[in-house]
């Protein structure tokens, strides 16, 4: 299966502002010396060492992201409004997938608010198949498109609408299981694993990670042990998410310790603090990287959620 991120920022979409593009540009210019501008490599190898968090971004966009399975069948976890973009490449590529199965980890604005956006949906001859456990999926998505918060209501969608509650079994979406777990936030949250091929994923944003979710209950091993990639929450500093206890997020270092403590080699820190620039994103990648040196016996693969960002299992 292949995973990619379309949306990885927290609470508000966060695009960045015109003078953090002059002041990135400027601190680019200023590193520049005669002789990195002399041939092809030359430049090549100043780009490639220019940090980051000058050249590059995280983006703006809230959670979305897109899970291909093997035959190239469509998964989305969340609308938020990075699923623009998603629509935008699938018309434009001319993709064969006419089907999207779309999950929701829980309806805060950040991740439903760029469904009405989602140009499939205007298009007939694709299915839409929103998917949560939860049994007000149909009404809190409806209603966001009611006057006066949009100009059109979501009867404008020409694509088949399907709602599906999910329960406890594991579901089976061509060949691909999928299974669910609550997590702590405020107003419920649930995150996603998916396996395919012998390879799990798992997605839980929004979770305010807690004891509960280290305690090594049969459903906790069986649901976390040994999953190959989880992206996870970590929106805060140690210190922000003490100050911010019961908001519903987690910190970097509590991300690390979980996916220490489950055995799951690769994690991707997400859920990105608004107020964060940059700079301080990847500082928090830096910091989460450090800290997890000091684990005993663990050794992770510590990744920055980025839009566009692509793995493969
Ligand atoms: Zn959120
Ligand atoms: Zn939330």
């Amino acid at each position: 299966m292949k995973v990619k991120f379309w949306g990885v920022r927290g609470s508000i979409p966060t695009p960045i502002k015109p003078s953090q593009l002059q002041s990135r540009i400027a601190a680019i210019v200023q590193r520049i010396q005669p002789s990195d501008l002399i041939s092809q490599e030359s430049r090549d190898a100043f780009l490639a060492g220019i940090p980051p968090y000058l050249i590059e971004t995280v983006g703006g966009n809230t959670t979305c992201i897109e899970i291909r399975l093997k035959d190239d069948s469509c998964i989305i976890i969340d609308a938020g409004s990075g699923i623009r973009e998603l629509g935008i490449n699938i018309l434009k590529k001319r993709d064969k997938a006419r089907k999207f199965h779309i999950f929701f980890t829980h309806f805060h604005w950040d991740h439903i608010m760029g469904l009405p956006f989602f140009d499939p949906a205007y298009i007939p001859g694709y299915e839409l198949h929103f998917y949560s456990p939860v049994k007000h999926m149909e009404k809190a998505l409806r209603e966001q498109m009611e006057v006066p918060y949009f100009p059109v209501t979501m009867k404008t969608f020409a694509a088949d609408l399907h709602f599906h509650t999910i329960n406890d079994e594991i579901m089976n979406i061509n060949g691909a299981e999928i299974s669910w777990r609550r997590v702590k936030h405020p107003g419920g949250c649930f995150s996603y694993k998916i396996s395919e091929c012998g390879k799990d994923f798992i997605f839980s944003t929004d979770t305010e990670l807690t004891e509960r979710d280290f305690r090594r209950s049969p459903e906790n091993t069986e649901f976390y042990e040994g999953t190959d990639l989880i992206v996870i929450d970590s929106q805060y500093t140690l210190g922000e998410a003490i100050e911010k206890y019961d908001w519903g997020h987690s910190s970097y270092s509590l991300a690390v310790d979980f996916a220490s403590e489950w055995k799951i080699p690769k994690v991707v820190l997400f859920h990105h603090e608004p107020k964060y620039e940059d700079k301080k994103i990847y500082k928090i990648l830096n910091s989460a990287k450090w800290y997890e040196k000091h684990i005993e016996n663990s050794n992770l693969e510590i990744y920055l959620a980025k839009e566009e960002l692509e793995f493969t299992l």
